[in-house]
């Protein structure tokens, strides 16, 4: 199989901030396969995974693929077995060879996986953690979004006082993501707070591996409370299903479409919600996850918006409301002005 990777600088409109750290650019790698199939991986350094190790990954794993191309869920499962901390590089590799499956059976992705077209998903914004005056001019810029997720987890001041002036300002749903930086004790402050300025939900409130915190949370929240940074493949759900209401997929830390699938299956077996998210990604992979949307219950696709110079089109989003390409395949074409990717054969 034909294998052609090509590192590429997303630059953000904005500069991008969570609990953790904050950024003005985010390295992808996109993929190419046969002439034929498109994939992306978005890297986290959080999870291990760089540029280097992506390309090394793909450039190593797409040989191994002895099988016919049709039996995704046989080669993915081999995959993980061997590049089991290569969840995005995985994601890339399962994109593309979904891509020209799909384009071979001349359906859009969302067909050929027996998924209806998302109808009235809508996806929410994110607002980066910045100084207070900062995030109110991020929340005025996104007024045209119906549902803004906020970042917050730096400390209880910070968060409610940025919240409180969030709300005086807009009616827009609104959902927070502490990205683990809360301690128990912070945690249940500002949920009780927040539950006072109609939030939707939580996402990822106490730091990873704090399961026995998060079940005595989960108990005193008067707010659900969603599991993202604890929750990477299917196998993390039976361990979190008491502790927590739903869980956030994102293909780059699952390793791709059909470990997304499995753990669709798996949250609702635990009678759990599900949220749809992404990195900083190029329309390439929030096409591909699109897909899924109608599957799940929220959506936070909003990788690409918050990029200056995309590479790919593919869905769009009207009044908030996703829309994906009917075309053969993901539906994602690189856009024609990008000439970097022309030189490396990806256009
Ligand atoms: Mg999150």
């Amino acid at each position: 199989m034909k294998i052609v990777t090509t590192p590429y600088e997303l630059k953000l409109t904005k500069p991008f901030g969570l609990a953790r750290s904050t950024r003005t650019t985010n390295s992808i790698v996109l993929v190419k396969l046969d002439d034929l199939g498109y994939g992306e991986a978005s890297p986290s350094a959080y999870y291990g995974e760089d540029v280097p190790t992506v390309i090394q990954t793909i450039t190593q794993a797409v040989p191994k693929i002895s099988i016919y191309p049709l039996y995704i869920n046989e080669i993915m499962s081999q995959l993980n077995q061997q590049f089991p901390s290569n969840a995005a590089a995985r994601a890339a590799i399962d994109m593309a060879l979904y891509d020209i499956l799909a384009k071979r059976l001349r359906l859009p992705l969302h067909a050929y996986l027996g998924i209806a077209p998302p109808r009235c998903a809508q996806t929410s914004f994110t607002i980066g953690i910045a100084p207070i005056e900062e995030m109110l001019k991020k929340v005025d810029d996104a007024r045209h979004h119906p549902i803004l997720k906020i970042k917050l987890g730096k400390d209880p001041d910070h968060d409610l006082t940025v919240m409180r002036e969030i709300r005086k300002r807009t009616n827009q749903t609104i959902r927070v993501d502490a990205n683990g930086g809360w301690t128990l004790d912070n945690a249940l402050t500002c949920i009780k707070a927040l539950a006072d300025m109609d939030i939707e939900y939580v996402e990822q409130p106490l730091e990873k591996g704090s399961l026995a915190d998060l079940a005595q949370l989960k108990k005193a929240s008067p707010l659900p409370i969603f599991l993202d940074e604890d929750v990477l493949v299917s196998s993390d759900i039976p361990k979190v299903a008491g502790t927590c209401d739903g869980i956030n997929i994102k293909l780059m830390k699952c390793g791709g479409i059909t470990e997304a699938m499995k753990m669709i299956h798996t949250a609702r077996a635990f009678d759990l919600q599900i949220m749809l998210g992404c990195m900083i990604e190029s329309s390439l992979a929030i096409t591909a996850a699109s897909h899924l949307a109608s599957l799940v219950d929220y959506l936070d696709l909003d990788g690409n918006l918050l990029v200056s110079n995309d590479p790919f089109q593919g869905m769009i989003l009207e009044k908030g409301y996703l829309r994906v390409p009917e075309t053969p395949g993901l539906g994602a074409t690189p856009r024609q002005d990008i000439a970097e990717l022309c030189e490396a054969g990806i256009i």
